[in-house]
């Protein structure tokens, strides 16, 4: 089956399995901290929730079914990020991480890790450059497409790479979705990703997973998981999982309205450097058209200065200002108002939604046009 109908189908029983008469087609959350477990707990397949609940499993089960491998879910994407940091390095380790990344992935290495002795090494994702600097590391993060500049790197190249150093490598994977990019089926070890993105799709939810195949690394994982407490609540993970059965229906809607608002921003005076992996004139649209089977929704674009791009956003009647992206809801920000990203101050990065292309095309046109009567 293609992953398309697992995904719809999530938690329902395997085919030829049928549903008893009188079952609802979607079970709710297991709203339970405790569940009964007589004698040997070895023999309950759940005892206690911060180990196991059957809501989680659901939502694990199609997850690996996305990524190819076995999937383990925390409370946020930063967790997630967390949790490989925690499980895999030890004093003495280096990291190499995008200098492009998501900027708190690099902070909380700066400011958390780096105390425990851990050395971290930064290269820019675009042309692959992290390649360069892996003699002795332990771990080579990725980020492709990376956010929010958009640069593409090489996930089976830098795989090889890395494991010629014997490194593991971890992407994040939250701009594309595993839907869109499948990390583990291109040579990495561990795929990561914020699932508060394009995954759930709704901006109504905080949620992240990490994607392994190899069983000893995916017993680390889940063994930071149950120490540490990082887990994700029954009602959340039930959301995920009811947003999961619509992510093919609204990354591709997505995805369309993104190369479309990227090819009309290029057309538009006053708005330069247009990055969008799907674009033709994209650095790295061939290695972004064979690894990715879709584009995602983020688009990057420059306007003037800062005036220019506060002027747009607040004349756009349809881009919510927010700073996250992958929601059914069109939104924008200007990114340098946050600081640590290597943006010039009229950046903006948008995230298409799934509007009618026409009222999204529609709303950009007279809101560039009031950016630029000051
Ligand atoms: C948002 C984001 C994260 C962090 O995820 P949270 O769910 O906000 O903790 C990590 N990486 C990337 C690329 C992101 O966009």
């Amino acid at each position: 089956m293609e992953p398309t109908t697992r995904l719809v189908r999530a938690g329902l029983p395997e085919p030829p399995g049928k549903l008893r008469p009188g079952e609802p087609i979607h079970k709710g959350p297991v709203f339970a901290s405790a569940f009964s477990a007589p004698g040997d707990p070895a023999s309950s397949p759940y005892t206690y929730t911060r180990f196991n609940n059957p809501t989680w499993q659901e939502l694990e089960h199609a997850l690996g079914v996305l990524e190819g491998g076995t999937a383990r879910i925390f409370p946020s994407g930063m967790a997630a990020v967390t949790a490989v940091f925690a499980s895999l390095l030890r004093p003495g380790d280096t990291v190499v991480l995008p200098s492009d990344s998501y900027y708190t992935t690099r902070v909380i290495m700066q400011e958390f890790f780096a105390g425990f002795d851990i050395q971290t090494r930064l290269a820019p994702t675009a042309s692959n450059a992290q390649a360069e600097v892996l003699e002795g590391a332990k771990l080579l993060w990725v980020e492709t497409p990376a956010n929010p500049g958009m640069d593409v790197c090489d996930i089976r190249l830098l795989s090889e790479a890395a494991h010629r150093h014997g490194a593991l490598i971890a992407v994040d994977n939250t701009t594309p979705t595993a839907l869109g990019q499948q990390p583990l089926a291109l040579g990495a070890d561990i795929s990561v990703a914020s699932d508060t993105k394009s995954l759930t799709g709704h901006s109504d939810l905080v949620l992240g997973h990490v994607a392994v195949k190899d069983p000893a690394l995916d017993a680390r994982i889940a063994g930071w998981r149950k120490l540490s407490g990082s887990i994700v609540g029954p009602m959340e993970a039930w959301l995920a999982l009811r947003s999961l059965a619509t992510l093919p229906l609204r990354l591709e809607k997505q995805s369309q309205n993104a190369l479309a608002i990227a090819q009309f921003l290029e057309t538009q005076p006053g708005v330069r450097g247009v990055r969008y992996p799907g674009l033709k004139t994209h650095p790295a649209h061939a290695l972004a058209a064979r690894q990715m089977r879709f584009f995602g929704p983020v688009v990057g674009f420059e306007l003037p200065d800062r005036a220019a791009a506060e002027r747009f956003l607040q004349a756009s009647h349809l881009l919510v200002e927010a700073s996250s992206f992958g929601g059914i809801v069109s939104s924008a920000e200007r990114r340098a108002r946050w600081g640590g990203d290597d943006v010039s101050e009229g950046f903006i990065r948008l995230s298409a939604g799934c509007e009618a292309i026409d009222d999204l095309l529609a709303d950009l046109g007279q809101a560039l046009q009031a950016s630029q009567s000051a």
